[in-house]
């Protein structure tokens, strides 16, 4: 499958309107697998690099992962309007620069977002027409088992997530899509749906209909 629909939306001289596409979930109910498997897939998503003020962790590399900032910076650029959206997650800043975000999509570029549910619905508020997706643990037994496994948080860290999986699931009912994570395979397959027949909702083909009918003035 092609990346992008640029060639045909070239072809018909339209401008193609990058798609968002906003993931939340509870931590450790696999999100970041999920985002990682159609970025590998679809390599002509842009993926919105947030800044946070958490440290980084091993193999983390500074404007990869995240931007990190110290909590001063941070705040100055929050109060200058730097974000399109900004949370306190597990004890951290998040948030979303604004520029790059209306830069892509300018450019007919998809965004991928991986953001915490308080973020999501910030961002609803400023891109109305994005695709939001809540990725959900199997059950409450699988989702603590999972981010045992992972290894890479303290069992302080995990009770933390298991509590604010709570609050975060009361909102799930505020998302489009509910993708339950129990087969990777099915899960990966649900997202790719949601993704694929969002980039052909006709807000983001403006201008196809529109050049179509041109072709045929054109031979009349
Ligand atoms: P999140 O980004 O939502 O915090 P991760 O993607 O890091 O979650 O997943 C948490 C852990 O669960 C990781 O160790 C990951 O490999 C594992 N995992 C993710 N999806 C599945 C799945 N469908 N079945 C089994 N393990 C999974
Ligand atoms: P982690 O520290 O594990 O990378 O991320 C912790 C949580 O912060 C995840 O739920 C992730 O989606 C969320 N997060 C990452 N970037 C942003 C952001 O820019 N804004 C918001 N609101 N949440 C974010």
């Amino acid at each position: 499958m092609r990346p992008t629909d640029a060639p045909l939306d070239n072809l018909l001289g339209a401008t193609r309107k990058g798609l968002c596409l906003v993931l939340s979930a509870p931590s450790g109910a696999g999100k970041s697998t999920l985002v990682a498997r159609l970025r590998a897939e679809f390599p002509g998503f842009a993926y919105s690099i947030s800044c946070t003020t958490r440290a980084p962790r091993v193999g983390e590399e500074n404007g990869v992962q995240y931007h990190f900032l110290s909590r001063e910076d941070f705040l100055a650029k929050r109060d200058a309007g730097f974000f399109a959206e900004w949370a306190e997650v597990h004890g951290n800043f998040y948030g979303t620069p604004k520029g790059p975000v209306e830069d892509m999509l300018a450019r007919g570029r998809d965004m991928l977002f991986d953001i915490d549910v308080q973020g999501a619905l910030q961002l609803r508020e400023v891109f109305p027409q994005a695709l939001y997706v809540f990725i959900l643990p199997p059950s409450r037994e699988v989702l603590e088992r999972r981010l045992r496994g992972r290894g890479t948080d303290s069992e302080e860290v995990i009770a933390r997530r298991m509590k604010n999986a709570l609050g975060e699931l009361e909102q799930a009912g505020s998302f489009d899509y509910h993708i339950i994570n129990d087969d990777i395979e099915e899960a990966a397959d649900e997202l790719r749906a949601v993704y694929v027949a969002g980039r052909a909702r006709a807000i983001c083909r403006p201008g196809v209909v529109a050049g179509l009918l041109a072709q045929w003035k054109e031979k009349a």
